[in-house]
């Protein structure tokens, strides 16, 4: 993965904020569907390395998904679905996570 592309994500984790250029919605897990098997969190690109796991959870950080989908082809339940109303995320667990 190109260097600039893991720059970008620093930035977008620092400020906190989605790339305005991403067309696509971010993808979201459906928590009662999943079964914890992180195959996404696998296939997720570097350059996005959108998904954590929080509290029991596999949680998509909106900020840093793309949308891309390549995580929905992996999922063997079909738990990851659009989501074109996201919000920010406010859990500091969240972003614990991500720095880590
Ligand atoms: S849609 Fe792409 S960027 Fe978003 S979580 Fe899935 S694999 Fe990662
Ligand atoms: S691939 Fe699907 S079932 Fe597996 S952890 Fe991700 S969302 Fe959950």
């Amino acid at each position: 993965m190109a260097r600039g592309n893991l720059e970008d994500r620093r930035v977008r984790v620092e400020l906190t904020s989605r790339d305005p250029r991403w067309k696509a919605a971010p993808r979201w897990i459906a928590a009662n569907e999943c079964i914890h098997c992180n195959s996404c969190v696998r296939a997720c690109p570097e350059a996005f390395d959108a998904i954590v796991n929080v509290a029991h959870d596999v949680v998509i950080v909106p900020e840093l998904c793309s949308g891309c989908p390549k995580c929905v082809a992996v999922c063997p339940v079909d738990c990851i679905y659009p989501d074109p109303d996201w919000q920010p995320t406010s859990d500091p667990a969240v972003w614990r996570e991500v720095r880590r």
